[in-house]
């Protein structure tokens, strides 16, 4: 099949780019480089299988593909919150380039959307029954909000003009390809210790999040794409839910990091909470991740030790 990855060369997309060459597909691979980078699909420039475009998703385009996964976003709350205006366009007017594509090729196209649609949740765990909770004005609004009406936009495409759609709520995912300056916490964390630096706990370090190892959440998108007659939206991520404290505390152990803990104050809007409830994936799809959270954590720090080893 030819399959257009927007945000291919971003962490989880190049992950899906690998896999879908893989399998034996063509792949377009479209990225404005904001946060993605030419080393995350290096691997994959020399195969035929493999096309690069650069390319803004605000901007339309004229494509002809069978499927269309929209990852195209910045996920990082420091990045999403550098240009607030950009990052709601990017949800917006990426969604509904994609959508008109989809509509006039007629491809089948899953949005990568997220637990923060649930935004700081009053509900735990997350089903995908729940509306959220989410604060429309605040410092994460532009990444939640824009990712609430991309998926209101799936929908009425899908009522509208019949377009196969298929919604994914992913869950906190880590592993190799995060970047180094991503800002996120499993990035932050095993950097910090692998520095032996002071590991930075943002409020008392109570707060959870559930982690989900990158090959397990891609092999659920693959699921859900491939499966006829569910448009989702699906909740994926590993149930298993830690709080920060408990996790700086891993990676401290995982990496023998002569670090200490020091605590630094909560953004703003930072979700108290945060656990996926897999059931409708483990029933329909008969997904649930296969990754322990030490093995995937240890998968990650030997990246991380590699990127800080050739950049000394
Ligand atoms: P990432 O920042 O590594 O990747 C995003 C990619 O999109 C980058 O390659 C970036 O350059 C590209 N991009 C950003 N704006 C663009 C634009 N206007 N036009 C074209 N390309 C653009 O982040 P990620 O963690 O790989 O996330 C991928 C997708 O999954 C995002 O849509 C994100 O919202 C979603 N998601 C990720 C997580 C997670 O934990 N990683 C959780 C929930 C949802
Ligand atoms: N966090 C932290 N230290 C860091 C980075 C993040 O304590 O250096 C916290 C952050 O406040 C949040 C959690 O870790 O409570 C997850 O943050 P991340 O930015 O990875 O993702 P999100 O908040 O979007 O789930």
């Amino acid at each position: 099949m030819r399959i257009l990855v927007t945000g291919g060369a971003g962490f989880i997309g190049s992950h899906l780019c690998e896999r879908l060459v893989k399998e034996g597909n063509d792949i377009l691979c479209l990225d404005n480089f904001y946060t993605g980078r030419k080393e995350n699909i290096d691997h994959l420039l020399d195969s035929h299988r493999f096309e690069l475009i650069r390319h803004d998703v605000i901007e339309p385009v004229l494509l002809e593909v069978d499927r269309i996964y929209n990852l195209a976003c910045p996920a990082s709350p420091v990045h999403y919150q550098y240009n607030p205006v950009k990052t709601i366009k990017t949800s917006v007017m990426g969604m509904i380039n994609m959508l008109g594509l989809a509509k006039r090729v007629k491809a089948r196209i899953l949005q990568a959307s997220t637990s923060e649609v649930y935004g700081d949740p009053l509900v735990h765990p997350q089903s995908e029954e729940y509306w959220g909770n989410v604060n429309p004005i605040g410092l994460r609004s532009c990444y939640d909000e824009g990712k609430r009406v991309a998926e209101t936009l799936m929908m009425d495409y899908h009522r509208q003009n019949a377009v196969d759609i298929r919604i994914i709520r992913i869950f906190n995912t880590y592993g190799p390809r995060m970047a180094l300056n991503d800002g996120r916490v499993v990035s932050n964390f095993i950097v910090q210790a692998l520095r032996n630096e002071d590991i930075t706990v943002y409020g008392d370090g109570s707060q959870t999040r559930s982690f989900c190892f990158v090959d397990d959440l891609v092999e659920g998108m693959l699921r859900l794409m491939n499966c006829d007659g569910i448009t989702g939206p699906m909740n994926m991520g590993n149930p298993t839910e830690t709080s920060i404290l408990e996790f700086a505390t891993r990676i401290i152990s995982l990496t023998g990091s002569s670090s200490r803990i020091v605590f630094k104050p909560l953004p703003s809007d930072d979700p108290k909470q945060r656990q996926p409830d897999i059931t409708f994936a483990r029933k329909t799809l008969g997904w649930e991740p296969a990754t322990d959270i030490d093995a995937g954590l240890k998968k990650t720090i030997n990246y991380f030790s590699r990127i800080l080893a050739s950049n000394a």
